[in-house]
């Protein structure tokens, strides 16, 4: 059972601290969606450190695999997760501030109470793709010739290529 931690980010931020362990993907609620299993683990990093201008900042890394469903053909596949994400930690006032600006880290809320376990949920949902489907030529729709009415059209093409 995966320990729920609680972090003061600020302070984790400025005296650099790190925690480290693992956490089943079945303990992700919102992941649950996009699963065809709630199966695997999810390996995670979180350091505290002060970017060069003196900001408190969060980097959260993940390493591990879960198993999706396919969008087009509903079946599950390996999904391998690798991330490493740098967050500001702002307070509520710049959050605002900083809402419409695309450029720099992402921010959050400098939280005093911060749960890591719905931070890594929510970082890894965002590094997912919106509809997530089987590599290309993996998908079991693709090969038995059903994924597109375009199909036929690079027949012809690769008809045309041989003559
Ligand atoms: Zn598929």
């Amino acid at each position: 059972m995966f320990a729920r931690h609680f972090i003061d980010s600020l302070e984790f931020a400025r005296n650099g601290r790190e925690l480290r362990g693992e956490m089943a993907v079945a303990e992700m609620p919102r992941l649950q969606d996009l699963l065809a299993a709630p199966e695997g683990k999810i390996g995670y990093v979180v350091r505290g450190y002060q970017d060069k201008s003196g900001e408190p900042m969060l980097q959260v890394e993940m390493d591990g695999s879960c198993r999706l469903a396919c969008q087009r053909c509903l079946s599950g596949f390996d999904y391998p997760v690798h991330l490493v994400s740098r967050l500001l930690l702002a307070q509520e006032s710049e959050l605002e501030m900083f809402s419409a600006e695309e450029d720099g880290p992402d921010r959050i809320f400098a939280d005093q109470h911060l749960d890591v376990a719905a931070l890594l949920e929510e970082e890894l949902l965002l590094s997912l793709p919106f509809a997530p489907m089987h590599p290309p030529g993996a998908c079991q729709l693709a090969a038995k010739g059903l994924e597109q009415p375009g199909n036929a059209a690079f027949a012809v093409l690769a008809g045309l290529k041989d003559r």
